[in-house]
């Protein structure tokens, strides 16, 4: 059931869903975790993140993942290539770090310029080196129900929830956004915790009917403001997944959400903000996946060294 605030409870505003103390608790685990690998293997494991171009948001967003590789003692290798490279090359240079083994693990920023074919990228990369679960295997799995690397903002959408103690089981869930990165594999694993979900998208008739609808709404459409207070039923659980640079109306940018906070937060019971919510648990969870990509990856190649025999 919708938990309705009134009174002081309402008057004190939602909760806030902030991702920060929850990613400084899983990076404290992979500072022991790597440390321990170190220790094992006699190396830290590479992240190699590939940037075509020189893409703002994508650079500021990759370092961040660089300082939270070098918070919990991975190396990050940052591979910059020009925005004028041809599809082949740039599949050669992803092949190149499928096959070096001091790298465990695959980012590539989105989006590509748009002579790159997107698929062609994703193809290249090596499931098992996929820790953002772009690649179609990876994908295929995670439709299935079976374990492979997720993509990490979805499931940092889900894990938000589940790691504030919010049931989805049996629960009216709502997403909004499709995207194979977001929306989709959001919504899959709504599916695995038991969610009864809706989708919907840019061609969605009369969005406020169906979000209206929702005891949790997970909104990931890339339109700042998008969602209303209006829009919304009273005690909803909010997921803000947007990340949108706006004029803060001084003569500089903020950063913001798809839902309009201002509107919401005397509607909703709990609401993840902008920034602060989402963001800071994605890049955790991502090296989290990098962890297993390493232990899996160290303990073939130490079982092939064994038998002889390539596992
Ligand atoms: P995307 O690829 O552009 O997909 C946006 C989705 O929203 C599409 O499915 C689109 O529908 C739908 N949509 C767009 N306008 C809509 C509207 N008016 N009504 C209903 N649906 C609408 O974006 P994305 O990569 O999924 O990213 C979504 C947002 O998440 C962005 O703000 C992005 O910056 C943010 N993000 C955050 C993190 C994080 O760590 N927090 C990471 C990645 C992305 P169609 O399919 O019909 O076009």
């Amino acid at each position: 059931m919708i938990d309705v605030r009134g009174g002081a409870a309402a008057e004190a505003g939602p909760r806030l869903l902030t991702g920060s103390p929850i990613a400084a608790e899983i990076r404290a685990g992979l500072t022991e975790d790597f440390a321990r690998f170190k220790e094992r293997w006699g190396h830290s494991p590479t992240l190699a993140v590939v940037l075509v171009g020189a893409d703002a948001p994508s650079a500021v967003y990759l370092q961040q993942i660089l300082r939270t590789c070098q918070k919990v003692g991975v190396e990050g290798r940052l591979v910059e290539i020009g925005s004028d490279v041809t599809p082949d090359a740039l599949c050669t240079e992803i092949e190149r770090l499928n096959a070096d083994p001091s790298v465990a693990g695959i980012i590539v920023q989105m989006p590509l310029p748009a002579h790159i074919p997107l698929r062609a990228v994703i193809d290249s990369i090596d499931p098992a080196k996929d820790i953002d679960g772009i690649h179609p295997r990876n994908a295929g799995l995670l439709s299935l129900g079976y374990d492979g690397f997720l993509p990490a903002t979805a499931q940092a959408s889900v894990e938000i929830l589940k790691r504030s103690g919010i049931e989805i089981a049996g629960k009216r869930v709502v997403v909004v956004g499709r995207s194979n990165v977001v929306g989709k594999p959001a919504a899959l694993l709504l599916i695995r915790e038991h969610g009864t979900v809706t989708v919907l998208h840019s061609k969605t008739r009369d969005l406020g009917h169906h979000t209206r609808d929702a005891e949790i709404l997970i909104v990931a459409a890339g339109r700042p403001g998008l969602v209303t207070g209006d829009m919304l039923s009273p005690g909803v659980v909010v997921v803000d997944v947007g990340i949108n640079v706006v004029p803060d109306g001084e003569g500089a940018e903020k950063l913001v959400g798809d839902v309009d906070f201002e509107s919401a937060k005397g509607v909703v019971s709990a609401i993840t903000p902008v920034p602060g919510g989402v963001g800071p648990l994605t890049n955790a969870l991502l090296l989290s996946h990098l962890f297993r990509a390493a232990t899996d990856q160290a303990e073939r190649a130490a079982r092939r060294t064994a038998t002889g025999v390539r596992p």
